[in-house]
């Protein structure tokens, strides 16, 4: 008798069945579709399980499933809407696509190509032959190669060139890009030794020279990427560091981060993104990566000395690391976007880096004025000018002067703001200063004003 009262008070008891709950569920939001809910409801139940034998209180079911389901039915990625004024944000996806390569991208997904066959003799082509070709063009390079990114393309050349040997590079250049790449992980796992020389902040010439040896099988220059030194700093060129190598016969490779491939100095960008002036210095072979200033998709390029690609081709890791056609065709449409600047219409990042000061206050105006027009009690909106970083680690300490709608007051904080607006419909994300929210309109795509309209609406639409 006493057991039975037991039995019965055991809150597990009264959880619904996986059945039962996702006909309720399906009742209630018809919209919602049946594997979603069926897998949302097996974690709640299993969840509210957990939570009743920790002695916790009980959530609501119907709600979590609810929540969970949808969450199941997003797509990812989807879109956003930048405002963050961060060109090259790699929480966003890097660069966003030109239209070309939108196109080719989709042509390439739902039709079947000449990917790896030669056309005119009918046997077997070579998947990355034209993308070298104008990867070539574009930068006077002897050959090209390309990968899945840039990180892979580092692991390449550093096990080709150098597996079992000592890569030397100097301490200051060990860097860390986003929490994943690491310069010191990534070679020791190409399977080369690791040589640093120099210090923290200077490092010269002579700490390379002293450290070659007979097992010495490259050496590397790294772009800092993301961060700046200054004061009493030295870094080893990349001309001395050639000059270097060819002296010793061994092979010099820079890891470039990021390039241009177009005139130096366009947009104001540091000399140091232009790939074709990188390459007259003689150097082996560079990387970068494709997604950052050249506005393509993921991927790793390298460019280089014909021998050194030709052993890269014919490393098995190539197949491991190789490009997938949807990137091969936006990359092909980004180069030649590239190879026709004056008339291509390019990926979005070259008319971000050009537009003028004068244009980007209209554009913030614009904004301001649809905001205004919502009429939100107590919210001010105000133009002003700002400053936007290129980000992506693409070119640290560079940045570009821009316009920001700044938006303050109002019935709810800015943390509570920016976190509300990241969960609307389409999401916007915007940054913080001063307790106010910035939308930086450099980064704006089209339709992107009226989505934030839409967005800060909603936002206070309970009001
Ligand atoms: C960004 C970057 C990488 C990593 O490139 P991914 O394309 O993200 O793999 C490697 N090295 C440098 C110097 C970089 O700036």
């Amino acid at each position: 008798m006493d057991r039975d009262d037991q039995v019965k008070a055991d809150p597990r008891r009264e959880l619904p069945q996986i059945d039962t709950l996702v006909r309720i569920l399906q009742t209630e939001h018809p919209d919602l579709e049946v594997w979603a809910i069926r897998h949302a409801a097996k974690e709640a139940i299993a969840e509210a399980r957990k939570s009743i034998e920790a002695g916790k209180e009980l959530f609501d079911l119907r709600k979590r499933v609810e929540e969970q389901g949808r969450d199941l039915l997003t797509p990812h990625p989807r879109r956003v809407v930048n405002a963050t004024g961060v060109m090259v944000h790699t929480n966003l996806g890097r660069s966003p696509l030109s239209e070309a390569a939108r196109l080719a991208v989709s042509e390439a997904a739902i039709r079947y190509t000449d990917l790896e066959i030669d056309l005119k003799s009918g046997r077997r082509g070579d998947r990355l032959g034209r993308v070298a070709d104008l990867l070539r063009i574009a930068s006077g390079a002897e050959s090209a190669f390309a990968v899945n990114n840039n990180a892979a393309a580092l692991l390449l050349l550093a096990n080709t060139l150098a597996a079992g040997r000592e890569v030397i590079v100097s301490r200051g250049e060990l860097v860390e890009i986003g929490g994943s790449f690491r310069v010191p992980d990534i070679l020791s796992r190409s399977g080369v030794i690791l040589r640093e020389v120099g210090t923290t902040n200077r490092t010269h010439l002579s700490d390379f020279e002293q450290a070659i040896n007979s097992n010495t099988g490259l050496l590397l220059k790294v772009h800092p990427s993301n961060f700046m030194q200054q004061g009493y700093v030295k870094e080893v060129s990349l001309l001395d560091l050639v000059g270097l190598g060819k002296k010793s016969s061994v092979p010099v490779v820079e890891d470039l981060g990021s390039g241009l491939f177009t005139t130096e100095n366009e947009w104001g960008l540091p000399r140091e993104t232009n790939v074709s002036a990188r390459l007259r210095t003689g150097v082996d072979a560079i990387c970068l990566s494709g997604d950052k200033l050249l506005g393509g998709p993921q991927s790793g390029i390298i460019l280089g000395k014909t021998e050194v690609v030709r052993s890269l081709k014919s490393n098995p890791l190539a197949r491991a690391l190789r490009l997938d056609k949807l990137s091969i065709a936006a990359l092909d449409a980004t180069l030649r976007d590239t190879l026709c600047k004056e008339t291509a219409q390019g990926p979005p990042l070259w008319s971000q880096l050009s537009s003028r000061i004068e244009d980007l206050l209209k554009k913030a105006q614009e904004l301001e004025e649809l905001l205004t027009g919502l009429q939100i009690p107590g919210l001010t909106v105000q133009v002003q000018k700002a400053l936007a970083p290129v980000g992506g680690g693409s070119v640290p300490g560079f940045s570009v002067e821009s316009a920001v709608v700044r938006v303050k007051g109002g019935p709810v904080r800015a943390e509570i703001l920016v976190k509300r607006l990241r969960r609307c419909a389409v999401p916007v994300m915007a940054r913080i200063q001063e307790n106010s929210v910035l939308f930086d309109v450099r980064t704006l795509l089209a339709g992107d004003q009226e989505v934030i309209c839409q967005a800060l609406d909603s936002v206070f639409s309970d009001r």
